[in-house]
C-alpha cells in the first residue's frame, strides 16, 4: 500500500482502549485485507464516528496509511450495518465474535483475499438470521478451505485408500485430515468420525454460500464436526479461542 488517503469496505474485528482517548481496531477489508489502525480520540463523543466502530458492524472506512507506521489512522467510519438481531441476543452474538476471532486470528495483513470479506458478511447476515450452528462450522470449513488449509476429507490422508460408505474412520488434526482405521493406530492423537460428516464437509467447503442451506446436517454431523474443526484450526494456528472458551461457557449455562 502506497502513503495516502484510502477508502474501504470493512467488518470491525476487534477494538482495543488505547492511552486516555484512542481505539485499535483491526478490520478485514474488501480491498486490502486486513488492515490495524488507531482512532485517535475515539473514546470522546464528539468524534462523529464513535458509535460505528463496534465489533462486528460493518462500515465505510476512510484511512490514511503512513508507510513509516504499522498501523493506519482511522479519519472517518460511516455504519452500513451495525447488525443490530446480533447484538440484542447473547447467543448470536457470541457467535459472531468466535468468526471474528477466527478470522483475525487465522488470516495475516498483506494477504488479500476478496473472498474472506464476502464469506465473514453473508456469515454475519446468516447468524443474525439465527441459523445457529451449522452455520459456524460451514464459516470454518470455507474459511479453512480459502486460506489453503482446508484438510484432507475424501479417502485416507495417509496411505490415499479411497473410504467405503459403512467404514469407521477418524481425524487426525497433525496427519492433516481423515485417516483409515489401520493408519490411525499410528497417527497419534485421533477422533472419531463417521464417513457421512467427512463427506458433508467435503461438500460444505466447496458450496457457496447460498446452496448451504441444501444442506441438511445431523445431530451427529454437529458434534463430531464441531470437535475436529476447532481441534484442526487450533493445530493451526497454536493456541484457544477466547470466543470458543466463552460460548462452551454459555452452552454449558443454560443446560
Ligand atoms: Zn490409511
Amino acid at each position: 500500500m502506497k502513503r495516502g488517503l484510502f477508502k474501504a469496505s470493512a467488518v470491525i474485528l476487534n477494538s482495543l482502549d488505547y492511552s486516555e482517548s484512542d481505539r485499535i481496531l483491526t478490520f478485514y477489508t474488501l480491498e486490502h485485507g486486513k488492515i490495524t489502525g488507531i482512532a485517535k480520540g475515539a473514546r470522546r463523543s464528539r468524534k462523529r464516528f464513535v458509535g460505528n466502530i463496534e465489533p462486528a458492524s460493518r462500515i465505510d472506512l476512510v484511512f490514511f496509511h503512513n508507510d513509516k507506521s504499522a498501523l493506519v489512522r482511522v479519519e472517518d467510519a460511516t455504519l452500513i450495518d451495525a447488525h443490530p438481531a446480533l447484538k440484542s441476543d447473547i447467543e448470536r452474538l457470541s457467535q459472531a465474535c468466535y468468526l471474528l476471532e477466527l478470522v483475525a486470528e487465522m488470516t495475516r495483513e498483506g494477504q488479500h483475499l476478496p473472498g474472506v470479506f464476502n464469506l465473514l458478511t453473508e456469515f454475519l447476515k446468516l447468524l443474525e438470521a439465527g441459523s445457529g450452528d451449522p452455520v459456524l462450522r460451514f464459516f470454518e470449513i470455507r474459511l479453512l478451505s480459502m486460506l489453503g488449509y482446508l484438510p484432507h476429507l475424501d479417502g485416507c490422508v495417509v496411505c490415499r485408500k479411497p473410504f467405503t460408505a459403512e467404514e469407521r474412520l477418524f481425524f487426525s488434526s497433525e496427519k492433516g485430515g481423515t485417516v483409515c482405521k489401520r493408519c490411525a493406530a499410528a497417527a497419534g492423537s485421533v477422533a472419531a468420525v463417521s464417513a457421512g460428516t467427512a463427506r458433508l464437509l467435503s461438500m460444505a467447503a466447496r458450496f457457496d454460500t447460498g446452496k448451504l442451506a441444501r444442506l441438511k446436517p445431523g445431530p451427529a454431523f454437529l458434534d463430531e464436526s464441531e470437535e475436529i474443526l476447532y481441534d484442526f484450526i487450533k493445530f493451526q494456528i497454536g493456541k484457544e479461542l477466547k470466543t470458543k472458551r466463552f460460548m462452551t461457557k454459555l452452552k454449558n449455562s443454560s443446560l
